[in-house]
């Protein structure tokens, strides 16, 4: 019989959510690094590039990998001979370490979670309530699994029940690119298979908190089925030459994580849960003797990564004019510097809605000649302008992007992923262009900010709009001022490619 205390737990759990907002887990980052390496794309391996160096960034630095810290997720096994001495609930105490993990005065992490979803969508101001899994076992032992998922891989989860004699690596391979670049390859795919719907959902998540060792699985061979599909649909994943950030390349995912569960002789349920740039996990014990301070891991464990930009065109954000944007090439990298303006989904709500119903925009929100950036940053710490600024999927924005372009002088757009065809053709009609930042590289971006105010909408917190000034801001031409879009034309172009030349993914 074990005793865990309030105290312990919480704290426990609250150190685990600082430790994975700036540390990735070092076989991420060595399988990165691996995937850097054999990287044969310029533009893919560039962005790998960046996300190694920020996160030796956040590691040294504290800060947050990316700015948005997730959804907090737990799996807590129960051993049945543990006594708890605690005044709260259990999940009233992971709430209690998850508001005090993410109002940290030090390293103060993004509140992005809001209540009433399908309504007022009203932040609860903390990060408050997590996604919490309980299961009781054997023994007198907490073990513990936290994760702090981003949304925008969360976002392309999927789902379906197979017929039995249906292939299932035939329909995770085909789900992939319909997921585009907004999940934030190169990650990791879990899976579930079996069970219920729910079980399916629920094993693809717990699959992600697994080690990446599907090189260790190479070399020895699969022993079961599910590793068969693991190797299977890794080699067919990475043969789509969707690549890092979706620009095209040889590696879209590290690893294929499996789980699967008993299930019923008429279903075969399957789910696809995919995990980031931004990958955060830790699993600890609790057996009463106190609470848990994870190791601190080695900084040798980071690549000494240098990010050439010798052959970028540097941009005087002040001075543009439509006529310069559309000399600037699909793939080409820029160092932007200046004065842009930023946004995301709450704010181009409120901007459109003023446009349709002829409401004046809030004063000094101009956006004639301007760049929008598709950002929420993490609040700052002192010395810092802001804190992690990396880019949020543009494809949510693709909607707001016409009345922006027509009604507002806008000129420009800086996000991540792709951008559908609608938002495609309204950029080439108005002679505009959209940017794309390296998402998991947000400790980085916000380094290029050198001051940061609130224009418009305080209210909305990290939705508000600002204005931000930047110097060398790096950035890529996703879609160029006549149409062209490299998250189109690269992955077209590195497919053909893996299919004519021997490759190492397998
Ligand atoms: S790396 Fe991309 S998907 Fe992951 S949390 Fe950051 S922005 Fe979201």
């Amino acid at each position: 019989m074990s005793t865990i205390t309030q105290d312990d737990f919480i704290q426990s759990i609250r150190n685990a959510l600082q430790y994975i907002s700036y540390y990735h887990p070092i076989d991420f980052v060595t399988a990165m690094h691996e995937a850097y390496k054999q990287e044969a794309s310029p533009a893919a391996r560039d962005a790998i590039a960046q996300i190694l160096i920020n996160s030796r960034l956040c590691a040294e630095g504290h800060r947050p990998i990316c700015q948005d810290t997730g959804i907090v997720t737990v799996f807590l096994d129960i051993g049945m001979q543990v006594r708890w001495d605690t005044r709260l609930d259990v999940e009233a105490m992971v709430n209690e370490a998850v508001r005090l993990a993410y109002r940290d005065a030090d390293n103060p992490l993004r509140a992005s979670i809001v209540a009433d979803p399908a309504g007022a969508r009203r932040n609860t101001g903390d990060n408050t309530p997590a996604v919490i899994h309980m299961s009781t076992v054997a023994g007198d032992r907490v073990s513990v699994t936290v994760a702090a998922k981003g949304g925008g891989s969360e976002n392309k989860a999927k789902f379906t029940v197979l017929n039995p004699s249906d292939d299932l690596a035939d329909w995770v391979v085909s789900q992939v690119p319909g997921m585009g670049a907004g999940w934030c390859p190169p990650g990791i795919l879990g899976i579930g298979v079996g069970g219920t719907a729910e079980k399916a959902m629920l094993l693809a998540k717990r699959a992600l908190m697994a080690p990446v060792d599907i090189h260790a699985l190479q070399q020895r061979g699969p022993a079961s089925r599910a590793e068969e599909l693991r190797l299977e649909i890794y080699r067919r994943v990475n043969q789509s030459g969707i690549g890092a950030q979706g620009l095209g390349g040889l590696t879209t995912v590290l690893d294929v994580k499996l789980l699967d569960y008993p299930t019923h002789a008429a279903s075969q349920p399957v789910a696809i849960v995919p995990n980031c740039a931004a990958t955060r996990h830790i699993h600890f014990e609790l057996d009463g003797s106190g609470p848990v301070y994870p190791e601190p891991p080695p900084l040798s464990a980071w690549p000494q990564l240098h990010w050439d930009s010798s052959g970028s065109r540097h941009v005087d954000l002040d001075t543009l004019t439509r006529e310069a944007v559309a000399e600037w090439q699909p793939g080409e990298t820029l160092l932007l510097s200046g004065r842009l303006l930023t946004g995301r989904d709450a704010a181009h709500k409120r901007i459109v809605d003023s446009l349709d119903s002829g409401t004046a925009l809030p004063e000094g929100l101009d956006f004639r000649n301007r760049f929008i950036y598709y950002v929420g940053p993490v609040d700052p710490v002192d010395g810092e302008a802001v804190g992690p600024a990396g880019p949020t999927t543009a494809t949510r924005m693709d909607k707001f992007t016409d009345a922006l372009l027509e009604k507002t002088g806008l000129i420009g757009m800086i996000g991540k992923a792709e951008r559908g065809p609608a938002a495609i053709d309204s950029i080439r009609r108005h002679g505009a262009v959209y940017l794309i930042a390296t998402g998991g590289a947000a400790y980085l971006v916000a380094r290029a900010v050198r001051s940061a105010r609130v224009l418009a909408y305080p209210e909305l917190g990290m939705e508000a709009v600002y204005e931000f000034v930047v110097a060398d801001m790096p950035v890529t031409v996703a879609v160029d001022a006549r149409g062209a879009s490299v998250h189109q034309s690269g992955p077209e172009e590195w497919r053909r490619r893996i299919a004519g030349i021997a490759v190492t993914t397998d």
